[in-house]
């Protein structure tokens, strides 16, 4: 889901993107091809993960055609890729500031870093605090080639070394995966990730860092940001957006514009793994170690325009409900999803979410009482539709979006159903 619609595929503007800066494609300083020198045929040093089991967990897709929206409405996963780089310790400072979790796409060895898991480099301690810092870590292969010029055994290679070296760094790896330049063929590179257990994971928000990192073009980000983000709805809205913390602009300064936007506009910033509802358990796979159990809360939304939950928090003005919590996912009959775990909106069919299905049909109904005159507001029709507690959470959306302050009417009319 998500309301940006790309003008350009992602496919292709992430080709445009990689081909149009050569310092993208610098895994090695040669080709992959043509000599055991290069950085990307060095094998790094740790224990062989290759033999480890893959099953597939949760319910979000592995390989096929790959991932581009988040789930859950309010969401967006900030992910950056082909690092860690000179500029990623400062990023993790900015993201700790904010209360901010980002999804990283790291790159094993490119841009002549070294390998991730070289101690004589920064790179270990920077993806341990990464971790620590409650940012979710997925995998961008270990030399950044390009899939069409690998062989079969080349591509495992390139998802297995950089496995070798998060398990040498972390003690476990991810499941989750971008591909190089965004090029990953269904029926071959697809089907093999699937059977590698990953998740091929794409964005539907690019703000092209990338291509305006200098200080007088980096506003071209921040346009594109503020043509797709403020003003949307997100209690409907979520956006899968990528950026790369290898270049400075883009870390230095059009973060700080994108976090400050993110949270004032009502939306909440998580990982990847959790705009997509799957449990954190699932995010990676134990190698040496087990996968550690992740504790960290999102920070809630600050802006004028925020969700269900987070309006009643902020403006107080939601009214005080007799109905019991749902504990169990249904709703109706006396049984709110407000404030429950499964989301705060009570599907047509009586189950809770958080989703455009189960939360759509509510602000639809609004504008469509918004848009009659008040004698013909037919709440007999709406309660034929809605069970009591929708009709609760239509009223605290109604008065949580500001509604009840353009027509009181309509308001009325919804609490004459409830
Ligand atoms: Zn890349």
């Amino acid at each position: 889901m998500g309301d940006a619609v790309p003008v350009m595929a992602p496919v292709q503007r992430d080709i445009a993107a990689h081909t149009m800066g050569a310092d993208y494609c610098q895994s090695p300083d040669c080709q992959i091809n043509y000599g055991s020198g290069c950085d990307g045929n060095q094998k790094p040093s740790g224990v062989d993960t290759s033999t480890i089991a893959r099953p597939k967990l949760g319910k979000v897709t592995y390989g096929s055609v790959g991932i581009y929206d988040c789930v859950n409405s309010g969401d967006i996963a900030l992910t950056f890729d082909d690092g860690p780089w000179n500029y990623t310790g400062d990023l993790l400072d900015k993201l700790a500031k904010y209360q901010a979790k980002a999804t990283f796409f790291i790159t094993g060895t490119n841009l002549h870093k070294g390998q991730i898991n070289d101690p004589s480099t920064p790179w270990p301690s920077v993806i341990q605090r990464m971790a620590a810092e409650g940012h979710q870590i997925a995998s961008h292969t270990w030399s950044h080639e390009n899939y069409s010029q690998l062989t079969t055994t080349q591509f495992q290679n390139q998802i297995y070394w950089n496995e070798i070296a998060f398990n040498d760094i972390l003690g476990y790896f991810p499941t989750y995966m971008r591909p190089p330049y965004s090029i990953c063929p269904t029926n071959t590179c697809g089907s093999q990730l699937a059977a590698l257990g990953y998740h091929v994971v794409y964005f539907d928000l690019d703000t092209e860092g990338y291509l305006h990192d200098d200080p007088t073009q980096i506003q071209v980000s921040k346009d594109i940001w503020d043509d797709t983000v403020p003003g949307t709805n997100p209690c409907r809205s979520n956006f899968l957006q990528i950026e790369h913390d290898i270049h400075y602009q883009t870390v230095y300064n059009l973060t700080d514009y994108v976090l400050t936007s993110l949270f004032k506009s009502g939306y909440r910033s998580v990982t990847v793994g959790q705009c997509l509802g799957d449990p954190s358990e699932n995010w990676y796979r134990a190698g040496s170690n087990a996968v550690p159990s992740y504790t960290f809360t999102p920070r809630a939304a600050t802006g004028t325009w925020s969700c269900l939950t987070q309006s009643q928090t902020s403006t107080g003005t939601a009214p005080t409900s007799t109905l019991v919590v749902s504990s169990e996912g249904n709703c109706g009959s006396g049984i709110t999803c407000q404030g429950s775990t499964f989301g705060n909106c009570c599907s047509v069919n009586g189950f809770c979410g958080s989703s455009i299905n189960y939360c759509a049909p509510y602000p639809v109904m609004i504008q469509f009482l918004l848009r009659l005159p008040q004698e013909q507001h037919q709440p007999a029709l709406f309660k034929s539709q809605l069970t009591e507690a929708a009709a609760t959470d239509l009223r605290v959306l109604a008065l949580g979006s500001g509604i009840a302050a353009l027509n009181t009417g309509s308001v009325e009319a919804l609490t004459t159903i409830a």
